[in-house]
């Protein structure tokens, strides 16, 4: 069913909405959808609901809301802590992120990261990861839109994992599994950081001041991953075993 954000609204059920404007070409002219037409409409806060469109037309579609539509999100919050990577690997990370329910991505600058934005770069960038992360989370029909963060130096990184339960998976780490560490019960409100580090991985002095800073370091198996199939592979995990990839959860 088509899915659609209408992020300044508060959504009701038996209320009517107009789909914003650069979804109207999408629904009329690419989707060709019509009077009649099932969808659902998400605020992008967490709720969503199935609706009706009840006028359609080159400049305007209205839909009528009917119900609540499932919400489609994690327990867990999960702050994805993406060392910036090269070319269109951060694209495939931020829609693969938000499939697989993360709350939150920040690119991280790292001390090996390779590339290199000028301000005017990153808000374009910036941009388009907020719409991969829109058509994404539309996609997988998440009422909650993930938000992308700007940029972010390595010192923000440290103050942020002194206030949750902080995952840095580094090659080096010999003690601990992240399988292990997924065997102890779940963080009790649910936030969690994820640090993945570059190319290049992160300096011995990077790994010293995230654990320094509370952060536990894993490793995620006997071989070398791509930053970006590390990035995957410990958010599945995760979701595995705390989240919403694990055992229905009895309501
Ligand atoms: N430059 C490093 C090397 O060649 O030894 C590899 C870095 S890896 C391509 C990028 C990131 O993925 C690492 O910083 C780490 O966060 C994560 N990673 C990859 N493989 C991993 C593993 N086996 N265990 C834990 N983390 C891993």
């Amino acid at each position: 069913m088509p899915y659609f954000f209408k992020e300044s609204a508060g959504l009701m059920a038996e209320s009517e909405i107009t789909l914003d404007q650069q979804d109207v070409h999408h629904a009329c002219r690419v989707l060709k959808l019509a009077k009649g037409a099932a969808v659902t409409v998400a605020d992008g806060r967490g709720a969503a609901f199935q609706g009706v469109i009840c006028s359609a037309g080159p400049r305007e579609v209205v839909v009528r809301l009917i119900e609540p539509a499932e919400p489609h999100e994690s327990s867990l919050q999960i702050t994805l802590l993406q060392s910036l990577a090269k070319g269109e690997k951060m694209d495939l990370i931020i829609r693969q992120a938000v499939e697989l329910g993360a709350a939150r991505v920040v690119p991280m600058a790292t001390e090996r990261s390779i590339p290199q934005f000028t301000a005017s770069r990153e808000v374009g960038r910036l941009k388009r990861w907020q719409k991969i992360s829109q058509a994404a989370a539309a996609q997988c029909r998440r009422a909650r839109l993930p938000r992308i963060e700007p940029v972010c130096r390595f010192e923000q990184v440290l103050d942020m994992a002194r206030h949750c339960l902080s995952i840095v998976p580094w090659e080096m780490e010999k003690k601990q599994s992240l399988f292990e560490l997924l065997r102890q019960p779940r963080p009790k409100h649910g936030a969690i950081l994820l640090c993945i580090g570059p190319e290049g991985g992160f300096s011995r002095g990077e790994i010293e001041s995230l654990t320094a800073a509370g952060a536990v370091s894993v490793h995620l198996g006997p071989r070398i991953l791509r930053a970006e199939t590390a990035a995957i592979t410990a958010l599945a995990m995760v979701q595995s075993a705390w989240g919403d990839l694990g055992p229905a959860q009895e309501s």
